[in-house]
């Protein structure tokens, strides 16, 4: 049984109906899967708990996710994926409604999912000039749209940006520069900030899957392998925060850090065990 196993958790983990699970370092590691994945999937569905694929990497299409996951084994639908560019499109449509043409910094990917939401993308032009500018993980970054997304956002034009994370990890001999790094870039020189970024640890990003699935927070399980972005998000959305060891965060991290996850376990067969156990209780 895990130390952090609190007294009140088994009637907590009764309510769970739905998990959302983040994936490098939950689900898998760079293109291996953890054996322990597929049986935790297969037990959520025993279990009759639902669960959704999350990532803060907007720079595949769902297509994509789908295509790279299906890789490893694993058979899921575009209902059960939301990245960093669905919590945006569901942000930008429920808070900014009048917001229909970007300029946007990002991959074909995003493009692409941000066409099929119905956003237009502006072209790199002075005489057209966009509702926002919308800033992503982009993996083909030139030197003068970077220029134009700077120039509409210091003539005030709203600004956004998918994720706040600075790189993105890698096995490769390189550094993987990231959304947040080229959100930098752009706010030391025109002196903005982005006006909303709503990837992790957004709780926006949960609230996109809460709406989605009409659920509650109390019935939401978001276990990821970050303590900053996976389990910060989910005590700011009031979803169980499940942090599990197969990733970045430690036992001695884990205990440092505000706020505390709700649970921290060795693999996701530890936490099925526990879902389990919470059914028979
Ligand atoms: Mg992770």
């Amino acid at each position: 049984m895990p130390a952090t196993l609190r007294k009140n958790l088994l009637p907590r983990l009764r309510r769970i109906r739905h998990v959302a699970l983040d994936m490098d370092g939950t689900i898998y590691t760079d293109k291996t899967l953890f054996p322990a994945t597929l049986p935790f999937l297969n037990l959520l569905k025993e279990l009759d708990i639902g669960h959704t694929f999350l990532t803060n990497n907007p720079s595949k299409s769902v297509a994509g996710y789908l295509a790279h996951l299906r890789g490893m084994g694993i058979k899921a639908t575009a209902e059960q994926l939301y990245t960093s560019t669905q919590a945006t499109i569901d942000f930008l449509k429920r808070n900014h409604p009048k917001i229909r043409r970007l300029f946007v910094l990002g991959t074909p990917g995003l493009g692409d999912e941000l066409q099929a939401a119905g956003f237009k993308l502006m072209p790199d032009d002075p005489k057209s000039p966009p509702d926002a500018v919308l800033v992503g993980f982009d993996l083909s970054l030139t030197y003068t749209r970077l220029c134009r997304a700077a120039w509409w956002i210091k003539k005030a034009k709203p600004f956004f940006a998918t994720n706040p994370d600075r790189i993105c990890p890698t096995n490769e001999p390189t550094v993987l520069v990231d959304c947040g790094s080229i959100t930098a870039a752009l706010e030391q020189a025109t002196g903005r900030a982005p006006d909303a970024v709503p990837g992790k640890p957004n709780p926006a990003m949960l609230r996109g899957v809460l709406n989605r699935h009409s659920l509650t927070p109390q019935s939401l399980a978001m276990v990821g392998d970050r303590l900053y972005t996976d389990m910060t998000m989910a005590r700011r959305a009031g979803a169980l925060a499940v942090l599990v060891l197969t990733g970045e965060a430690t036992v001695a991290e884990a205990k440092k850090f505000v706020p505390k996850p709700d649970l921290v376990v060795r693999t996701l067969a530890e936490f099925g065990e526990l879902l389990e156990r919470s059914r028979r209780s």
